[in-house]
Formats: C-alpha cells, structure tokens, sequence
C-alpha cells in the first residue's frame, strides 16, 4: 500500500469503540499506510479495541489509564522495545463526572476539578514528554479539543476550563518541542455523538443546534476528523505547530443564530 503516512508509525489513545473520534483519526491513517499501536483503557474497552485494530491490521495493543502513571511508563518502554521511534500520537482522551456536566459552573468540586484537570489536560504533556523520546526524527502530536474551551456553552463547564488549559499546553509544549523538529497540534472538533460526548447533559439539543446554525448546516463526523488529522499528523503541515484547527462546520466563526433559526 502506498499512501501519505507509508513508513510512519504512531500511538492512537482514545479509541473506545467504532463511535470514538480516535477510530475516525484511525481509519483515515491507515487507509494512507501508517502503522498504528492502539492503547484501551481497561479490560471491556480492551475487548472492543482489539478487533478495530486488526481492521486496521494492529496487534500492537497496550492497557493504560492516564491516572495511573505507571501505565503510561509501560505504554512507551514496550513501544521503544517494539518499534524504537515513533512518528505521530494522537491523543483523544477526556473525562469529567457527568453530574458536573450540567448546572452551574461554579458548582464544580475540588476533586472533580482535579481529576477533570488530570485526565483531559495533564494527561497530554505527560504522553507528549514520553513521546518526544521516541521521535527521533521529528514528529508530529495531536489532541482533541472544543470550542467550550473560549466560549460558554451550556453544561460543558469544567470541561471546557481543561480544554483551554489544554489549548494553551499545545502551544508550550509546541514552543518546547519545535527545536527538535516535533509539531503539536489541536483539532477544535463540532460535536458529535460519542460516549464521551454523551456524558454532557442536553449533548442532543447543543448538537441540533450547532446543526442548525452552522454555516455548512450540518455536524460533522469521526471520518471528518479523521480526514483533517491526516493534513495535522503528516509531514503535509510540516510548518505548522501550535494550531487549534476546528473542523467544526464552521459553528466557530458565527456570532448569532441563523435567520432560519430565527425565524422558526
Ligand atoms: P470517546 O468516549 O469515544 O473517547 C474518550 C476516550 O477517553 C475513551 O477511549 C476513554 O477510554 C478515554 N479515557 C477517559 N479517561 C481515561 C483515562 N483515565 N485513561 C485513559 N483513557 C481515558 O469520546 P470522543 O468524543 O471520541 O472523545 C475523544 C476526545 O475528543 C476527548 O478529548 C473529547 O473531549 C474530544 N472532543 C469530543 C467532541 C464530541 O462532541 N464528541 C468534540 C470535541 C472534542
């Protein structure tokens, strides 16, 4: 097979099943040749990861859960044993409780912040620490961001205060990196109906609105994503870092409602 990623190989870390932006993200690279290791949080999810991997022809499984540190260690010690570099990782992982995924903001509890914090921002400069060892020809880092992280959208809350901490982590850990020939990049992505979007109370109504008033007046999906995150992860945005890119249809640019919506 020939194809834009031919000869890269790369870490996913997110896919929790055939509905995970990450499974968008990893259709699209290995339809132009990468080749993928996949980690899976826990046993369950492990079973549903490892027959989307050998879609994709990955055997390269590892367990890790980001709040446990040593998980992640073992993650990149067996891919320096198994590969000895890495080109690419995407990171598409997040997670907040969902009883603080609704109401007020100001609600949000001392330890829900912190593991909110921990998981969906920390998480990444950990991984991209780790990584950077493995890229020794340069590289190329993603992770999934959302709009709530700049704008109040309802019940996103703490989540949205990880994401722009996160947002801002792409860009340090850009200035950190970019010396060594490794770009680290965000997609800003619309919503879509995943497991985790669907811990975010009224997630229907917040979609069918961005549906409505999107310019292209639709959501878009995890092949959409994936397709993007080809550009981000290949050597066609070799000068680019430190982008949060929305492939959001386009909701990010508006300022008001349409005049359908409006009207309706
Ligand atoms: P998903 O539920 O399919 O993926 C979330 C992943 O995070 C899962 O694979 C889960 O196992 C992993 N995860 C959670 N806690 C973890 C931990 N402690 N250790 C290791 N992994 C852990 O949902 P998704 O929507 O595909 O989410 C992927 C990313 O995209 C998240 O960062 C999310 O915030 C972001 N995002 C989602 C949307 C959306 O509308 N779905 C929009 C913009 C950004």
């Amino acid at each position: 097979m020939t194809g834009i990623m031919q000869g890269k190989r790369g870490l996913i870390m997110g896919v929790a099943n055939n509905h995970s932006i990450a499974w968008g993200i990893s259709k699209a690279l290995a339809a132009e040749g990468a080749e993928l290791a996949f980690t899976f949080q826990g046993e369950a999810l492990g079973k549903r990861v490892k027959p989307l991997a050998a879609e994709v022809g990955s055997d390269f499984l590892l367990p890790c859960d980001v709040e446990d540190i040593a998980s992640v260690d073992s993650v990149f010690d067996q891919i320096k044993e198994r590969w000895g570099r890495l080109d690419f990782i995407v990171h598409a992982i997040g997670f907040s409780d969902k009883a603080e995924l609704k109401g007020l903001y100001a609600n949000t509890t001392r330890d829900n912040f912190t593991r909110t914090m921990v998981i969906s921002c920390f998480s990444f400069t950990e991984i991209a620490k780790r990584a950077a060892e493995l890229m020794v020809e340069g590289g190329s880092m993603l992770t999934l961001t959302y709009n709530g992280s700049t704008r109040v959208i309802p019940n996103y809350n703490v989540m949205g205060v990880a994401k722009a901490a996160l947002e801002a982590s792409v860009r340090y850990l850009a200035a950190d990196y970019g010396p060594r020939g490794i770009r680290v990049n965000a997609i800003s992505a619309g919503p879509i109906r995943t497991l985790a979007g669907a811990g975010i109370s009224d997630a229907r109504a917040i979609l069918s609105w961005n549906q409505r008033n999107a310019p292209l007046r639709k959501s878009v999906t995890i092949d959409n994503v994936g397709s993007s995150s080809l550009y981000l992860l290949s050597d066609l945005s070799a000068g680019v870092t430190g982008e949060i890119h929305f492939v959001d249809a386009g909701y990010n640019i508006t300022s008001m409602p349409t005049l359908e919506t409006l009207s309706s």
